[in-house]
């Protein structure tokens, strides 16, 4: 049969879903500049393929532009059509930024770290799956048999990661009933958030030419264990010199860290709605989920909302040295998890926040944290005016298709789809 090859650009916006359009690989240099058609509203299909309700009607009409510092193309080796995309940006036709663009948001709230503080952001998502390519087994946690069982996803996962350019660094069996865990390099501002929406790809592209599928919800099962996302991260300074640790500090943080941390803190309720931002993101953070419960910080503690990570002693502790942030799942979009965090840690660092002693419960339901993102001014700031609406009308609108189902619907609906 003839071929031709083709290449697709993608954004991941508020669903968490990654979408975009394709178009034949020999109109690439055309497309890097007139991108593909976006319309607003596009933003506003929910994880469920639904538009239950949306602000920008059926008007308008946006572009959907490449970055060439964004390309992942793949060959998997066994005849299967290559994973060629881009991500990209939602722009206006005259190529200004669109104000409800995840990767835009992103890139602005990084901006803002290095304008406020000099510092640039270094960090790495750690993703928790479920393969549904093998089967539960009593004694399966962390055990050899359960990652022998995987049989070649695992190798084909990491060398997809490794042509895709998201630099694989682990692959284990997790706790949980078929759930595994990767993790991957770290990079540098938006390429972080970048390498997790490839890296998840990569998971599902793997585990689809096997006939299974990596699901990614955050929990399953509402009495089992969760899927989180872990996002480590460290500062640079304006030198490259790691700016994260100072070993006099209690909690072993510079003050720079010390105040992105307190921001953090300070905004998690919000932050909430943005890093955990589905129904079933609030049975995960239940107690004895080694998820987190409140909005707190320790030292080596896996049940905070944000753990110090330990260090082996050696001389290059202080470029070892990270903070886990742990109230994330893979409903939400990477670029808008990342732009959240920094822009409360920016506002940690311009207001000087301190740490407090006590951490308050996390928002016990998506409703909850979303009425504490509707209170926040300084994420309405963040986000802009519109793109803050936008955002409360998407994710409302969610939870209401969902009324009067169980728990255990609620996960099944939500693992159809991540
Ligand atoms: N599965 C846990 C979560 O939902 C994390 C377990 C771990 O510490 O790796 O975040
Ligand atoms: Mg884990």
């Amino acid at each position: 049969m003839n071929r031709e090859p083709l290449i697709m650009v993608c954004t991941c916006e508020m669903s968490g879903r990654v979408r975009g359009k394709g178009f034949p690989a020999r109109d690439l240099p055309a497309r890097m500049r007139t991108g593909v058609g976006w319309v607003p509203t596009n933003s506003m299909i929910n994880a469920f393929s639904q538009i239950p309700a949306t602000p920008f009607g059926t008007k308008d009409d946006l572009i959907l532009v490449p970055d060439p510092a964004a390309e992942a193309r793949v060959d998997f080796g066994d005849g299967s059509a290559n994973e060629h995309f881009f991500l990209g940006d939602i722009r206006w036709l005259d190529g200004s930024a669109w104000e409800c663009c995840p990767r835009d948001f992103a890139r602005r709230a990084l901006a803002s770290l290095k304008e406020t503080a000099g510092v640039t952001l270094l960090s790495a998502f750690e993703h928790e799956f479920v393969y549904t390519g093998v089967e539960s087994v009593p004694g399966e946690s962390y055990s050899l048999d359960a990652f022998r069982r995987q049989g070649v996803f695992a190798e084909a996962f990491t060398a997809a990661l490794r042509q895709a350019g998201a630099e694989p660094e682990s692959f284990l069996p997790e706790y949980g009933a078929r759930q595994y865990e990767f993790t991957v390099a770290p990079a540098e501002g938006l390429r972080s958030a970048d390498r997790a929406v490839v890296a998840r790809e990569m998971a599902r592209a793997t585990a689809c030419r096997l006939g299974h599928r990596a699901i990614f919800s955050p929990i399953l099962d509402p009495a089992g264990v969760g899927n989180g996302v872990h996002v480590h991260f460290s500062f640079r300074d304006a030198y490259g010199v790691p700016a994260t640790h100072d070993p006099d500090d209690a909690l072993g943080l510079t003050k720079l860290a010390r105040h992105f941390t307190a921001g953090l803190l300070h905004h998690m309720p919000a932050l909430c709605a943005i890093t955990a931002p589905a129904s079933v993101s609030y049975i995960r953070l239940r107690p004895n989920r080694w998820a987190p419960t409140h909005a707190d910080v320790k030292r080596q503690d896996r049940g905070a909302a944000i753990r110090i990570c330990p260090v082996i002693p050696g001389p290059d502790v202080n470029r070892q040295f990270n903070v886990e942030f742990r109230v994330a799942d893979a409903a939400a979009s990477p670029y808008l998890t990342l732009g959240a965090m920094v822009w409360a840690g920016v506002d940690g660092i311009r207001r000087s926040l301190e740490i407090p002693a006590e951490g308050p419960p996390l928002p016990a339901t998506l409703g909850a944290a979303l009425d504490a993102l509707e209170a926040s001014a300084e994420a309405r700031v963040w986000m802009g005016a519109t793109f803050h609406n936008a955002y409360l009308v998407h994710k409302r609108g969610e939870l209401a298709t969902l009324a009067g189902l169980d728990e255990k619907a609620c996960c099944d609906r939500y693992a159809e789809t991540y």
